[in-house]
């Protein structure tokens, strides 16, 4: 069994009414969601994703396989609920997190991701980003006409190329990776990085050891530099392989 400890935080922000972002944390999966829509939508389909894959999240540790089903289902719950209301036509919500599956006997991280929410590995005081965002300016990153800095201030940074509650089902990225002892996970909604370069995200974990802390003062520092957005932070940390 992974031994892991894991502290969360999500606040609105400065600006925005509403929070749109939603989080769930068990022993076995870290989810965020962000969502996206008019009147209430965002809200909605947000919770709506979490609770779907919290279900899944209970039944104990999966595989890769049902670790797909279960986004897939979050995803037929948020198209339905949109058909059966027309007031929240258009709700759709990113998805993104860890899920700790059985492969091959032994136990693994899975990093799943549809949309711009990320997933970034802390060791050894180097922080790197493990998901790919499914975003307009990514792609334009991918296509070489534009850089990490130019992406954040671009007019279309905002647009994301997948999110659930579209049909046909959107792919999602799930990747698998061996547990180091010692690592930490971090899953943020872009309220987070859309504040804060990297450099300063991997300062504030190099400095909090202590998840819970650690995810506070992101939250706090995103507020700090703007609070433009919502921002939901998650940190998981491996202590130890049982
Ligand atoms: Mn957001």
């Amino acid at each position: 069994m992974l031994k892991l400890r894991w502290g969360s935080a999500t606040d609105v922000g400065r600006v925005r009414q509403v929070n749109e972002d939603s989080l769930f944390c068990s022993d076995v999966l870290f989810a965020v969601a962000d969502g996206m829509g008019g009147h209430a939508a965002g809200e909605l389909a947000s919770e709506l994703a979490t609770r779907a894959m919290a279900e899944y999240g209970e039944s104990g540790p999966l595989d890769v396989d049902g670790l797909v089903a279960a986004i897939q289902h979050a995803n037929d719950v948020i198209v339905q609920t949109g058909r059966q209301q027309p007031a929240y036509f258009g709700l759709g919500t990113t998805l993104t997190g860890v899920a700790v599956v059985n492969v091959a006997g032994a136990e693994h991280w899975a990093v799943f991701n549809v949309g711009d929410s990320r997933v970034y590995r802390y060791a050894e005081d180097r922080l790197s980003q493990l998901s790919v965002d499914h975003s307009a300016v990514q792609e334009l990153i991918d296509a070489g006409v534009l850089d990490e800095a130019g992406a954040r201030h671009h007019p279309q940074r905002n647009v994301v190329t997948r999110s659930l509650g579209t049909l046909p089902a959107p792919q999602a990225d799930v990747e698998v990776y061996q547990p180091v002892v010692g690592e930490r996970l971090l899953i943020c909604s872009d309220g987070l990085t859309n504040e804060l370069l990297d450099a300063e995200i991997g300062q504030v974990l190099q400095v909090e050891a202590e998840p819970e802390r650690a995810a506070a003062e992101l939250v706090r520092r995103a507020n700090q530099s703007g609070g433009r957005d919502n921002t939901t932070v998650v940190v998981i940390e491996l202590v130890g392989l049982d």
